[in-house]
Formats: C-alpha cells, sequence, structure tokens
C-alpha cells in the first residue's frame, strides 16, 4: 500500500516501521534534507489500510456504484482513444507516403546510371536523407501513440480483472465466507487492479484519508485522535510509543 500513499505536501509516504506499529510518515517531518518541512503527523498504517478495506469492500455490496464507475470511465477512456485512433491512421497514411517517395527516389537514384551528373545526383541524395528521416520520425510517433494505446487498454483490463475478482469473492461470500476474512492476496489484487491511491490529510483537526480508484473517490475520516498533538511531539522528538 505504501507506494500508494501522498502526504498533503506531494511528498511519497513510506511506510516505516516502530516497535510494534506501522506508521505512513511524511519525509519532510524528520528529514532535514528534504526540499521543504512538514508538520504531518504520523498516520498509523493498520488503521489506514482498513478504512481504505472498508471503502473497498463497499463496493462488493454497490453494484450501481460499479456501474456508475465502469461506465464513467469508460466514457473517459473512449474520450482519450478516438483521438489517439485518429492520429494513429493519419501517422499511417503519412508513413505509405513518404515510403512511396522513397522508392520513387531510390528509383530516379538508379536511373542516373554509373556516371551521374554531380548535382542531380547531389539532390537526388538530399532527398533521400530527407525522406528517410522524416521516416524515423513518424515511426518513433507511431510508437508513442501505440505505447498510450496500449496504455488505455492496459487499464480497462484492470478494471475488468477487479471486477471478476470481486465477483467471485461475492460468489465465495454467498456460500459462507465472512467479508472480513478476504485474504491479504485478494485485497492486494484489487487495491492493485482498481489503483487505490490515497492522500493524507488534517483538517480542522481532523485526520482525513482521500480516496481514489478507477471506480470512486471518497473522503475518508480517521477521526480526531485524542492524542494528536503529544503523536506529533513524540514523533518531532524521535520517540517511539509502544
Ligand atoms: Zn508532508
Amino acid at each position: 500500500m505504501s507506494k500508494r500513499v501522498t502526504c498533503q505536501c506531494g511528498y511519497k509516504m513510506p511506510g516505516s516501521g516502530a516497535k510494534g506499529y506501522y506508521y505512513y510518515v511524511c519525509p519532510g517531518t524528520f528529514n532535514l534534507d528534504a526540499a521543504h518541512q512538514c508538520n504531518l503527523p504520523r498516520f498509523r498504517s493498520d488503521r489506514v489500510d482498513d478504512v481504505i478495506w472498508q471503502w473497498v469492500r463497499g463496493f462488493f455490496d454497490d453494484e450501481k456504484l460499479v456501474e456508475r464507475g465502469v461506465a464513467e470511465y469508460q466514457a473517459r477512456q473512449a474520450e482519450i482513444k478516438k483521438p489517439l485512433g485518429e492520429e494513429l491512421a493519419l501517422i499511417n497514411e503519412t508513413i505509405k507516403e513518404r515510403k512511396k517517395e522513397l522508392a520513387d527516389n531510390q528509383r530516379a537514384l538508379k536511373l542516373l546510371g554509373d556516371d551521374p551528373p554531380q548535382r542531380t545526383l547531389a539532390n537526388t541524395l538530399e532527398d533521400i536523407r530527407r525522406v528517410e528521416a522524416q521516416l524515423d520520425g513518424l515511426e518513433e510517433q507511431k510508437r508513442q501513440v501505440e505505447a498510450k494505446i496500449e496504455n488505455a487498454e492496459t487499464t480497462e483490463r484492470d478494471i475488468r480483472a477487479a471486477i471478476d475478482r470481486m465477483e467471485q469473492v461475492k460468489a465465495e461470500i454467498e456460500e459462507g465466507l465472512n467479508l472480513a476474512d478476504v485474504n491479504f492476496e485478494d485485497r492486494r489484487f484489487l487495491i492493485e487492479r482498481l489503483n487505490v491511491e490515497i492522500t493524507l490529510r488534517v483538517e480542522n483537526g481532523e485526520k482525513i484519508v482521500e480516496a481514489r480508484c478507477y471506480l470512486d473517490d471518497k473522503k475518508l475520516s480517521m477521526g480526531v485522535w485524542a492524542n494528536f498533538a503529544r503523536e506529533g511531539f513524540l514523533l518531532g522528538m524521535g520517540v517511539e510509543r509502544g
């Protein structure tokens, strides 16, 4: 989960272990070399992970939310993919034209024979070099557009895989499995495929987990902690509680 956690200040928050508990800690709170300093208190990772899992498992019982999420996602993807498809078609068309031009130039070069006029030879060679350079550029553009399309399709496969896994787990639940028992592997699978990302912040003394994924986004409260200030103080002193 820790690769998916960002602080309100923008830093990635790696998990860090103390005796007993693990925490998400912003590097800006302890690393004096950090580009900027930050005062976000640490968040206990088991509590954050739990809140996130409660949110994700809510999708299991909310078919409407999942359907709406998928539909909205697909609409966004279609908007991304349509111009990419058009761009790719245009590039392919231009590549075809340039290849024909190259073949014509090469034929012209051959027709010049063994003892061609120097200026004509130089011009023909220059034409060939120019078209070859254009073709190199076009091939590179084509690779980039294809990579973007592939990326969009991978995401669609991920969402599909997540929904299939949800269906599977749901079927197991109907056979008597407790939702709380959903194993670690299944949880991780869903969190990865749905691309869950979270931002940790404090608003009015309340610890907030901002969660988003392909299907939904939501602000989740971790509640106000009585020892909130003390936690920050102890962290500042480098003292770890049990
Ligand atoms: Zn921070």
